[in-house]
């Protein structure tokens, strides 16, 4: 992942520190260079557009050009830039409240919901000790439930009862009741997912946050499609309250494009990244070590 983007962003920097001396004339020709690399990379062009709009204003003011590294400067600049669009603000998970804490799992059918939520699950019950309860309300994916079921077992993290029959609201109403009964510290929903962005999902979203009043709502998108991922993470986040979000196969070779819209278009962090199948395979999202793999 960011290969190529790297490579590109490596030759415009190569070519600026080479240069010694710099004129503002230089800084606009390599940042129009930058732009070129963003958006061959994927990501959105009104986030490309601000990215290099903000990174030559603050290239060209604050005396860089007149400084004696002023190649390293402007890299520089680039760099605190990519990790405030990454989100420099990125925190894991807020599940500080009276048990027990939702977290509400959404996202497009094959996004790898249903891995990521039983990969959390197993990182909150190995990291940090909690005692999780997982319950898919997936009634339309013929055997969704049961691969919870079948994750769950293999992460040792309970999974909610199946009821042949119930909806989405009451399976969440039952969850709910469980986990205070049962004293869980923490409750993951798995959502249906959907082919396309539909209002009846939505909808759905928003009985189900109504009854379960999560204090994560996370968004699951695939890394590997792109502009799709961007545009399906806008549209959820004006219909349901994200707060953040969870990139796929983060292992494949995505062009990064995903990564680097996913802040600013739907205004939340990315918290974690899916590395893999495996159900280790999940990584906090760091902003600073993602923008250093980026500009190597
Ligand atoms: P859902 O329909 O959104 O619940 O998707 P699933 O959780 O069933 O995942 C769909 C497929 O993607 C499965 O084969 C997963 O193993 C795979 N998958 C999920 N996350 C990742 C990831 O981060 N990397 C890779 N390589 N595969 C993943």
């Amino acid at each position: 992942m960011f290969e190529s983007l790297s490579d590109r962003l490596g030759g415009v920097f190569d070519r600026l520190r080479g240069r010694g001396a710099l004129t503002e004339a230089d800084v606009r020709a390599a940042m129009r260079e930058v732009r070129v690399a963003l958006l061959e990379a994927d990501v959105a062009l009104p986030v490309a557009r601000e990215f290099v709009d903000k990174a030559t204003e603050a290239a060209i003011g604050q005396n860089v050009l007149r400084s004696v590294t002023p190649g390293q400067q402007v890299v520089k600049i680039v760099h605190d830039a990519l990790v405030a669009m990454l989100g420099a603000d990125a925190s894991e998970l807020l599940l500080d409240v009276t048990p027990p804490a939702v977290v509400m799992m959404v996202g497009l059918q094959g996004s790898g919901k249903t891995t990521t939520t039983a990969k959390i699950a197993k990182r909150l019950a190995t990291k940090e000790r909690k005692k999780v309860l997982m319950a898919s309300l997936d009634v339309n994916r013929p055997n969704a439930q049961e691969q919870l079921a079948t994750l769950g077992t293999q992460v040792d993290v309970s999974t909610l009862p199946i009821v042949a029959g119930q909806q989405p609201v009451d399976i969440a109403r039952r969850a709910m009741q469980a986990a205070k009964l049962q004293g869980y510290d923490v409750l993951m929903l798995d959502t249906a997912g959907r082919l396309h962005v539909d209002q009846a999902l939505m909808d759905e979203m928003r009985a189900v946050a109504d009854v379960a009043s999560p204090q994560e709502i996370l968004l699951v998108v695939d890394a590997l499609t792109g502009q799709d991922a961007v545009n399906v993470a806008e549209n959820f986040s004006t219909e349901v309250p994200l707060t953040g979000v969870v990139l796929t196969r983060m292992d494949g070779d995505a062009r990064g494009g995903a990564a680097l819209s996913m802040r600013a278009v739907t205004g939340k962090p990315i918290k974690f990244a899916g590395t893999g199948e495996k159900m280790d395979a999940l990584e906090a999202f760091h902003p600073e070590r993602v923008a250093g793999r980026i500009l190597g």
